[in-house]
């Protein structure tokens, strides 16, 4: 017999809505339990045959009414030959696995309540209005858990869902027909959802909900529409760091054009059969021409009525050419947005334990990329009082570090490096600017790679606890030289 025990290692169960209209289930049992899983399946519409030598008054009353087809004497494996699915409920735990072993054996979903490890499908707690459901379920681990949300849930969900479910399953069939493109049907949904109709239904005016429905699809109809592009910051890698209306903005997208740097668990966060589209630069490429990609397909895709995501790890206008992208979107009188992210240095800085301006130490910081680094003004970066954070691809430590040096900035300043900050992989490295390249070649930083160089940094303190597989290091603050 299978069973499910839930730990760290077992995969989760599969949640499935089952059809079972006119399908035979078979009820063992005769008591209160037994009562409450026949009305429920009562109400799917199944045939149910329940087998029991003495039925409660309830299923006695709908025995007599022929609701349900009473099966007596013992349990009979038989009785499982035309039917699709066994509740084992009787108040006889043996003769519930005993039941459940034949159903098994039959290769038919049992579920012997109370008993997991008899059961091969569970029966989650249940929210219900309507045709709408949201069922709920630890997986057997929490049971008083799976009831806690779901009365969370109750109390969260209005009634009016009942109704706003009823109204889009009546008008299902026309809506297609208004809009046989699938992009447009979901969009005319969304628009539907954040328009007035949920609010009528809410306050009960169903004749005024479906008047408003009716001019929406009237409206939609006719009124081609237009595509946008938002410039998204990702922010620096943790998914938790990502802002709501960046996460909003993703589920509506229809195009994804994507940095290398925005990893997967973010990206798991669109839609699933949104367009993904990584248009990262990669070294040794031309990276006007990348660009000029970008742009072409922006210009594309938001032409073709199509929500576009242009996503960029960080904050979309720091250090990335989201400038560019916002003067040619404007040239081309393309609707657009900006939402911002968390940009690399506040993430590193917070990952680091470092206040980026602490007053005892700092006056100012400076968001600053290595790369270029001779038109930057180094007299102003040398000044003791003020925090450098430094954008750096990984070669770039030695020349960075030598020139800040040059122009006064003394050699033993505190310097930290964070290395896929926010990240699993996170390592957090302390050193000096002088030793800096130095921790760069032993320690084989990679990127994304950000310095934070400045009095503040001696104050680092461990953020992360986890342990680079690659290297070893832990994100502890490691103190080199
Ligand atoms: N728009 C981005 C920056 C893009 S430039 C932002 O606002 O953060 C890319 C550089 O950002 C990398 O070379 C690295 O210096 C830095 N960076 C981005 N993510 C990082 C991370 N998780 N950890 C450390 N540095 C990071």
């Amino acid at each position: 017999m299978s069973s499910f025990t839930p730990h760290a290692t077992t995969p989760p169960l599969l949640p499935l809505f089952a059809d079972l209209r006119d399908r035979t289930v078979l009820v063992v049992g005769g008591g209160a339990v037994a009562r409450r899983k026949v009305a429920t399946l009562l109400e799917a519409g199944a045939r149910i045959s329940i087998a029991t030598a003495a039925p409660e008054p309830t299923l006695r009353a709908w025995i007599g009414q022929e609701r349900l087809r009473w099966l007596q004497g013992a349990f009979d494996p038989a009785w499982l030959d035309d039917t699709w699915l066994v509740v084992a409920a009787s108040s006889d735990q043996a003769l519930n696995r005993v039941v459940a072993a034949a159903a098994h054996a039959r290769r038919i979903f049992v579920n012997a309540v109370d008993d997991a490890t008899a059961s091969s499908f569970h029966v989650p707690a249940r929210v219900r209005r309507g045709h709408l459901q949201i069922a709920v379920s630890t997986g057997g681990a929490a049971p008083v858990l799976a009831q806690r949300v779901r009365e969370r849930l109750e109390a969260e969900l209005d009634e009016s869902l009942d109704a706003l479910t009823g109204l889009l399953a009546r008008e299902r069939a026309r809506i297609r027909w208004r809009f046989l493109q699938a992009g447009r049907r979901r969009r005319f949904f969304q628009d539907l959802l954040d328009g007035e109709v949920p609010q009528l239904l809410r306050e009960g005016d169903h004749a005024a909900a479906q008047a408003a429905f009716n001019a929406a699809l009237a409206d939609n109809a006719t009124a081609p529409r237009r595509g946008n592009v938002a410039l998204v910051g990702a922010g620096p890698g943790d998914p938790g760091l990502l802002t709501l209306k960046a996460l909003r903005a993703l589920q509506e997208a229809d195009v994804i054009l994507h940095d290398r740097l925005v990893g997967p668990g973010i990206l798991d966060l669109a839609r699933r059969d949104a367009e993904r589209i990584d248009v990262g630069k990669r070294v040794g490429e031309d990276h006007d021409a990348t660009q000029a990609r970008i742009h072409v397909l922006l210009l594309k895709h938001a032409c073709a009525g199509q929500n576009v995501v242009r996503l960029q790890g960080g904050d979309p206008l720091v250090f990335g050419r989201g400038g560019e992208e916002l003067e040619f979107l404007r040239a081309h009188a393309i609707p657009h947005s900006v939402v911002p992210g968390i940009t690399a240095a506040l993430g590193c800085a917070a990952a680091a334990g470092v206040a980026l301006t602490d007053r005892r130490c700092a006056h100012g910081v400076t968001l600053m990329a290595a790369r270029g680094n001779a038109s930057i003004d180094h007299r102003a970066s040398a000044a003791g009082d003020h925090t450098l954070a430094v954008y750096m691809g990984a070669g770039e430590f030695a020349s960075f570090s030598q020139t800040l040096i040059r122009h006064g900035r003394p050699a033993d300043t505190p310097c930290v490096v964070i290395e896929n900050g926010t990240l699993p992989n996170q390592r957090v490295l302390a050193t000096t600017l002088a030793a800096l390249p130095e921790l760069a070649r032993e320690r084989a930083i990679r990127a994304p790679a950000l310095a934070i160089i400045g009095e503040v940094a001696a104050h680092a303190a461990q953020a992360g606890r986890c342990r680079n597989p690659a290297t070893g290091d832990t994100g502890a603050v490691t103190r080199a030289a």
